[in-house]
């Protein structure tokens, strides 16, 4: 499935990254890199699903997971080992952004953006969107149903009253999931009375 919508106005393209980390310092923070790209496009009013992309990528700054990270994301060292490194993968979603005639890039928070700039930068590709614009739709959940302080997806999950399925920090996962927040984001949905 992809594009063909240019009428239907704005394309979302919902995206979430998962990247080598560590909880003991092993390596700093701007040394991260993408190891899973998941996103899902979603547009009209309906917020309807009109694509998916998944992928691994292979690290080679650090190309060793930690057992942290493998923890964490689920993603296996056999996994990442059999995936193409960044610029082929970059080339590919981004092949897969143009298919649209306006993607817009959202992310839970503004760190997928950060991420996306720091192996862009690193690698020497181009970004893989047409367009700095992005949409931090964890400060817009917040914004729009008035709940004061942005939370975690997990969290906005729980308040909508909708389970978390898949696997939480796999990419793909976490895409879908924060689609099905999307009604609260963009649409007319509204959380019910509940606090905390
Ligand atoms: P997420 O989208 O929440 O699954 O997180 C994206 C990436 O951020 C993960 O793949 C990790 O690289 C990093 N990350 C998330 N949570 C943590 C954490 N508690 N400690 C260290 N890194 C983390
Ligand atoms: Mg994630």
């Amino acid at each position: 499935m992809n594009a063909m919508s240019s009428q239907k106005g704005n394309t979302y393209l919902i995206v979430d990254l998962e990247a080598t980390c560590t909880d003991a310092g092993e390596f700093p923070r701007h040394e991260m890199e993408i190891i899973e790209i998941g996103a899902v496009a979603v547009e009209g009013k309906a917020l309807a699903q009109v694509g998916e992309f998944e992928a691994f990528v292979r690290p080679v700054r650090n190309p060793l997971l930690t057992e942290f990270c493998t923890r964490l994301t689920s993603i296996t060292q056999a996994e990442v080992e059999a995936a193409d490194p960044f610029p082929v993968v970059n080339d590919r979603f981004r092949a897969w952004v143009g298919g649209f005639a306006s993607p817009v890039f959202c992310s839970w928070g503004n760190y997928d953006r950060n991420q996306f700039l720091q192996d862009c930068a690193h690698h020497r590709v181009p970004y893989p969107f047409p367009t700095d614009y992005h949409i931090n739709i964890k400060a817009r959940f917040a914004k729009r149903q008035g709940i004061g302080k942005s939370v975690g997806m997990k969290k906005a999950l729980q308040l909508a009253g909708l389970p978390l399925e898949g696997t939480h920090h796999r990419g793909i996962d976490d895409a879908r999931n924060m689609v099905r927040l999307m009604p609260y984001i963009f649409g007319q949905a509204r959380l019910g009375r509940q606090k905390s």
